[in-house]
């Protein structure tokens, strides 16, 4: 995957790096952010370019995470950050 070959970031011309970043995604107003996932970034700006399996491995959880925060906000709307972490 690394070395097979280094995508170039279209907007400034550099190659980008495979490194750890955090994935996110937002849908209403929620956020999910995933930290150490592994992305092509572009050294200029840190956009991540996330691989589709990545992509496709986090989104069934991410989506799971942002229906229940959805239930959460009704709930107490008052709290707006929630820290969940998995031990491995
Ligand atoms: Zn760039």
């Amino acid at each position: 995957m690394i070395n097979e070959h280094i995508p170039i970031c279209g907007e400034h011309h550099v190659k980008k790096e495979w490194r750890s970043t955090t994935f996110e995604y937002s849908d209403e107003g929620i956020t999910v952010r995933v930290p150490n996932i592994y992305a092509w970034v572009c050294p200029e700006n840190g956009e991540a370019s996330f691989t589709p399996s990545t992509v496709e491995e986090l989104i069934t959880t991410i989506r799971e995470l942002i229906d229940l925060s959805k239930r959460a906000r009704k709930r107490r709307p008052v709290l707006t950050d929630y820290i969940v972490s998995v031990a491995a």
